[in-house]
């Protein structure tokens, strides 16, 4: 008899399954766009050098990196979702960067031309930012597309902590975002914020508390989880290099996880469990599987331990 996990029954609410049925089984594939935006910690308006950790080039991957401009970028990757997995709608993700770092005017030009490409197929808008880069003038345009398309909001959290918030040159505190949350309280859009485990100073202590701040806030409908990797080009890279610290191994992650899960509101959609830069930009640490294989393998872990969602609370 094939178990739940071949089934594709999974012990966390996970977005595929989420959008499976919200699309009635069609398949829906997110377009990672480029609006040509920077970040306050980058520009100089809050610092420079951006958080540590990060190279804006690992999120995106390098087949949606230098496209020409908007329209392109969109065509093409609609273009590249329908060949390589038979998408059938699309949701447009403007990821790098800071996609809100501009006058409200302004934004809604770059999403006006980004979801008049090809409205039928085109069903929902994500936008990742951050905490401090969002007032209620650029929340009220975000709701103005809800009555034709699900917006998602994406917004680091990254850590619970300001110390490490500090360390890692982020130029907002936690602070910033639980405001932001409280503008976002009764907000048709849907609320999505993203962690890192694994700063090298947390204890899993620490890391597990994320759950419970999570929770408190019943507007985060979605969460994206990633373990700490050092990229190429980041200011944490040339840190790395010089002086290797402890990062964790896949099956510590996947053990982290199997606590961790429990802890989370069942109602939770978890959009990611892991990140992975392309390998081109990753240093450490270095699983040496592909990300469907990380995928599975935390999969099972997390099955094999019947670990639910939610059971501990
Ligand atoms: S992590 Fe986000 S906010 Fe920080 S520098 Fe990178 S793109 Fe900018």
């Amino acid at each position: 008899m094939e178990s739940l996990l071949q089934q594709g029954i999974k012990g966390y609410n996970n977005y595929g399954a989420w959008l499976r049925e919200k699309y009635k089984g069609e398949r829906v594939f997110k377009v990672i766009v480029d609006g040509g935006f920077t970040c306050p910690n980058r520009d100089g308006s809050k610092g420079y050098g951006g958080c540590t950790y990060c190279n804006v080039d690992s999120f995106t991957p390098s087949v949606s990196r230098n496209e020409p401009n908007l329209r392109e970028q969109v065509i093409q990757g609609m273009e590249r979702a329908v060949k390589g997995n038979k998408a059938d709608k699309f949701i447009i993700y403007f990821q790098p960067n800071t996609n809100t770092y501009a006058p409200a005017h302004y934004l809604k030009m770059l999403y006006d031309e980004a979801l008049s490409i090809n409205t039928e197929n085109i069903v929902g808008l994500s936008v990742g930012t951050r905490p401090d880069c969002i007032d209620a003038e650029k929340i009220a345009l975000l709701e103005s597309y809800t009555d034709r398309f699900d917006v998602d909001l994406e917004m680091g959290m990254e850590s619970i902590y300001n110390e490490t918030l500090g360390q890692i040159n982020r130029g907002c505190t936690h602070d910033d975002l639980v405001n932001t949350l409280g503008l976002l309280k009764n907000s048709k859009l849907d609320v999505c914020v993203h962690t890192i485990f694994g700063f090298p100073w947390e204890t899993k202590e620490m890391m597990l508390q994320y759950a419970a701040e999570i929770n408190r806030f019943p507007q985060i409908k979605f969460v994206k989880f990633h373990h700490l990797h050092i990229v190429e080009g980041s200011v944490m890279g040339v840190k790395y290099k010089r002086e290797p610290f402890k990062l964790f191994t896949l099956p510590e992650y996947a053990n982290f996880l199997c606590e961790f899960l429990p802890l989370v509101r069942p109602d939770v959609v978890i959009q990611r469990l892991f990140g992975l830069s392309d390998m081109d930009l990753l240093i450490a640490p270095n699983w040496g599987l592909k990300k469907s294989e990380i995928q599975h393998f935390i999969d099972k872990t997390i099955a094999d331990r019947g670990v639910i969602q939610g059971s501990a609370l």
